[in-house]
């Protein structure tokens, strides 16, 4: 077994085998016509003829999982999508951070909380976020439950897309389909299958990816994702030099095949233009046709002197520039955009409204990061693509 990271702390629990033996008995959630038919999506995304919009929540809640919640969802995600391709003029595939965002890496074991020290809060596939030391035990039954949430969503995109299909919907509103951090291994494992000639693809959903903290390339996670037919994706942070990324697009890509891999840039505003013109050149020259996707969320996070951790929406927007200018620079398509969004209409980041940390505490309902709002959302859409 590869070393990974971020793993909860849960085989001596009595239900560990038991929540184990469930997940490799239960149905599929992506179908392997459903990963071919994103896969080719996402080849004319890499050959330059269209995008991707990746959004959604950091961490995704049990306790947000009615039909209308998921409908909710969808339609931000779309009305998102539709301003996106209006503004650039290119068919959008629309994935959402839905169905399996369950688990979160975390860069403490621990934090305070009221003076007492807990185990951090892991999403809600591991542990629950109340603050009391039982609540926060990790607990392998909630793979069983996040598994049960995502075959909800996973029903209700699928219907989604038959209907849109069946409407004649033109494909600029491909999907939705499914994504998230294919972070636990108890539970990913068990959900690789085999289809009928042998290969295998991941079926807890259609676009997995690997987080910035677990994408060692000799890591159980990349070993995981490199061994799938699913499309994958993989974050990148200022860290990673260009040797380290050209290595690991030889691992999920040896291919070298167009819509197989997605390489998310998380730099920072502030490294974003120092650090991306390598990582460009370097994969370009090894050849690896990836999307190019820029995460201007996850290196842009701060905390504002009373403590709460927001992000502002014109350092989002500057990262995001600076990728599009690298790009077009090099002569690649600017193919991906990964945000965190809510549907509804938070007070998470700062920007298009939301002044002064005051404002922030007015609906900050998070989980985990902070998510734009869709007005925020919509305006970093439009100061991107002029048309
Ligand atoms: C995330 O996408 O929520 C996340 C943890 O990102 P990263 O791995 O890039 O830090
Ligand atoms: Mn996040």
């Amino acid at each position: 077994m590869l070393p990974a990271e971020q793993q909860p702390d849960w085989r001596d629990h009595a239900a560990y085998a038991a929540a184990r033996r469930t997940l490799m008995r239960a149905a599929p959630l992506a179908l392997p016509t459903e990963i071919a038919e994103l896969r080719g999506q996402l080849a004319a995304v890499a050959a330059g003829r269209a995008r991707l919009l990746q959004a959604g929540d950091c961490a995704e809640s049990l306790a947000e999982q009615t039909p209308r919640h998921i409908d909710d969802k969808i339609s931000a995600l779309d009305a998102l999508g539709d301003l996106m391709a209006a503004r650039t003029g290119q068919d959008v595939v629309r994935v959402g951070r839905i169905g399996g965002q369950f688990a979160k890496p975390r860069s403490a074991a621990t934090e305070q909380y009221g003076g007492s020290e807990l185990p951090s809060f892991r999403g809600h596939m591991v542990n629950s976020e109340e603050p009391s030391p039982e609540a926060r035990q990790h607990d392998p039954r909630r793979m069983v439950h996040a598994y049960g949430a995502a075959a909800r969503v996973a029903d209700h995109l699928r219907e989604v897309r038959h209907q849109r299909a069946a409407a004649g919907d033109p494909p600029a509103a491909s999907g939705p389909w499914t994504s998230h951090e294919a972070l636990v291994v108890d539970y990913e494992g068990p959900l690789v299958r085999s289809t009928p000639d042998g290969r295998e693809y991941l079926a807890s959903t259609h676009l997995p990816w690997i987080g910035e903290r677990t994408r060692q390339p000799d890591s159980a996670h990349v070993e995981m994702l490199a061994a799938v037919q699913n499309p994958v994706a993989c974050k990148i942070g200022p860290g990673a030099g260009p040797a380290e990324v050209v290595r690991l697009c030889g691992r999920l890509d040896p291919e070298r095949s167009p819509g197989r891999l997605t390489l998310i840039l998380r730099l920072g505003r502030t490294r974003a233009a120092e650090v991306m013109p390598g990582i460009v050149d370097a994969v370009r020259n090894a050849g690896h046709p990836v999307i190019w996707a820029v995460d201007p969320m996850h290196g842009n996070t701060e905390r504002t002197p009373g403590g709460i951790k927001t992000r502002h929406l014109r350092h989002i927007a500057e990262e995001a520039a600076v990728f599009l200018q690298v790009l077009e620079r090099h002569g690649a398509h600017p193919g991906g955009l990964h945000l965190e969004t809510a549907a509804t209409d938070v007070t998470e980041c700062l920007g298009a409204g939301v002044r002064g940390e005051r404002a922030l505490n007015r609906r900050y309902t998070t989980l985990c990061d902070p998510r734009l709002n869709p007005e925020q959302a919509h305006e970093l859409i439009r100061m991107l693509f002029r048309p």
